[in-house]
């Protein structure tokens, strides 16, 4: 009799424990599910500074998202000068980059976010091969040029931007004709990291090859160039002029641009004009259907752009 209890409630406590196992998993999916529409993180132009990355290490342990969006402009300037000087460059991307998202997967194991990246006009492109080797090891999509799913979404990278007045061309093109603007320099001048066959390629002829045929309605679009004409490409060129000629204040990508109204992908993300957000006191806007979004920034800390990708009109930016 007192066996048969025994048993009785050895069961009942088995069935118990895999009920609330049961239970977890549920719990676990279906906060998975939320968290997957929830939280995105979008962030740019980090430039190397490594108290900017420590702080978005700290704030992916801390509350991890479903992805977190890196939109170029990763890599210290030290990498170039040492590539110009000849000297050893330094291994930001291995030393630095993958080993602290190595440690941060570790640590979250399943809860370690889905990390799209794309590199920007100041990451010198031999640094590429870098991010393919340690996109093996599961620490991040690269972007560049392609789409990726993303639940019932896909999101698709572009770094390129219009001819800047710097020198290293590796991520420039003419933006919709051979054209350069006054105080830029074209990409067929300059210095490259490696060499390119596509220097007399525009923005534009890109975007029609990879975008024209995609039904971009359900498509986060990772552009490093803001789109022309916006409050995200507002640059600090007021009263500035070249040869007697007014230099335009709007620095974007006239393709992009053309692209959003054509295409109208589901959201776009930017970066590169840092100081755009303080002159224009936005930092998204909304182009027909389609949410902008800058996360550049000039001041002291990072800018962290926070959106649910169900609800993107919803983003709210914090300087951490
Ligand atoms: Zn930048």
């Amino acid at each position: 009799m007192h066996q048969f209890t025994a048993k009785v409630f050895n069961f009942v406590v088995d069935k118990t424990s895999v009920f609330s196992k049961v239970k977890t998993r549920v719990e676990t999916l279906s906060l998975n599910r939320q968290k997957m529409a929830k939280d995105c993180l979008f962030v740019s132009d980090l430039h190397g500074k490594v108290n900017r990355y420590e702080k978005l290490f700290r704030h992916l342990e801390e509350e991890p998202p479903a992805a977190l969006f890196m939109g170029g402009d990763l890599l210290p300037a030290s990498i170039l000068h040492s590539f110009r000087a000849g000297e050893n460059m330094p291994d930001f991307v291995s030393d630095y980059l993958a080993d602290k998202f190595m440690r941060l997967k570790e640590k979250l194991k399943d809860n370690y976010p889905r990390v799209f990246i794309i590199m920007g006009n100041d990451d010198p492109k031999i640094e590429e091969q870098a991010l393919l080797e340690h996109e093996k090891k599961g620490l991040w999509e690269y972007v560049q040029g392609r789409f990726v799913s993303f639940g019932a979404y896909r999101v698709f990278g572009y770094a390129y931007v219009p001819p800047t007045p710097f020198l290293l061309k590796d991520w420039e093109r003419f933006d919709i004709h051979q054209e350069t603007k006054p105080g830029c320099i074209p990409p067929t001048e300059g210095f490259r990291t490696q060499n390119s066959n596509t220097v007399n390629q525009t923005i534009e002829d890109d975007l029609q090859n990879l975008l024209l045929n995609q039904d971009l309605s359900k498509t986060i679009c990772m552009f490093h160039s803001p789109p022309y004409q916006t409050v995200l490409d507002r640059a600090g060129l007021d009263g500035v002029s070249v040869d007697e000629q007014i230099i335009d204040v709007h620095v974007g990508s006239v393709a992009i641009k053309n692209l959003i109204n054509k295409k109208k992908p589901y959201m776009t993300l930017h970066g590169h004009i840092h100081e755009s957000s303080r002159l224009t006191g936005k930092w998204t806007e909304k182009i027909n259907k389609t949410t902008a979004i800058s996360a550049a920034w000039e001041g002291p800390g990072l800018a962290v752009v926070k959106f649910r990708v169900d609800q993107p009109d919803h983003a709210e930016r914090v300087i951490l």
